[in-house]
């Protein structure tokens, strides 16, 4: 089956899913946006409020900061692919359980192996915590291990992983919009030289 087929027929059972309690909250649930082919994959935590509305991932505020880093070095959504880990709004925007995330993240699995990027960006602290360890490398402080490089293995070849901070942070505080400028331009580095 294309990447394509694979792709659509996971994001209608998203759709559909009822394995975890977020199900019962949800206006329409998140599988993820951008091209299938993409070379960088972004995954967040879970959709917010505008996310469950529209169905789709990062419209809200938090979105306009990723278009805006994504602009930055010359990208636009459409070149890379971005989803959550949990694709159901938890309510009033909790942070998601260990249940859902545990219920979730197959989806999440299957959407890496279909797509197969070489480059994997954790949003933030739960995302980083699951990537890592999902590829046998120890979660860490994201204020000590954002903009770094790990490298891992997989059947499909060599992935870089590159945890970020959360966009939203730049919200609250301000002078953390710099570094996510900086890990970004480490993103654009890495597209120059692995094409
Ligand atoms: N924050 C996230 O982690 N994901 C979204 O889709 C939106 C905001
Ligand atoms: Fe299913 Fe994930 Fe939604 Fe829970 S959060 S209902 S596991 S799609």
């Amino acid at each position: 089956m294309s990447k394509d087929s694979l792709m659509k027929k996971l994001e209608e059972k998203i759709k559909k899913c009822q394995k975890c309690g977020l199900s019962q909250l949800r206006t329409h649930a998140v599988p993820g946006s951008g091209s299938y082919d993409a070379k960088i994959m972004f995954i967040g935590e879970a959709p917010g409020y505008w996310e469950d509305q529209r169905g789709l991932p990062f419209v809200g505020k938090a979105g306009k900061i990723l278009d805006e880093l994504l602009e930055g070095i010359g990208l636009r959504r459409d070149d890379v692919y971005i989803t959550n880990i949990v694709k159901c709004r938890p309510p009033g925007n909790r942070d998601p359980t260990d249940e859902e995330i545990k219920a979730c993240s197959p989806y999440l699995d299957k959407q890496i192996d279909i797509i197969q990027p070489k480059i994997i960006v954790p949003l933030g602290r739960h995302s980083m915590t699951y990537i890592l360890k999902k590829f046998g490398f120890e979660p860490q402080p994201i204020s000590k291990i954002h903009g770094k490089v790990f490298e891992a293995r997989t059947l499909f070849g060599k992935i870089l992983i590159v945890p970020i901070y959360h966009p939203a942070v730049a919200l609250y505080r301000p002078a953390l919009k710099e570094e996510l400028q900086a890990d970004f331009r480490i993103l654009r580095e890495i597209l120059n030289t692995k094409g």
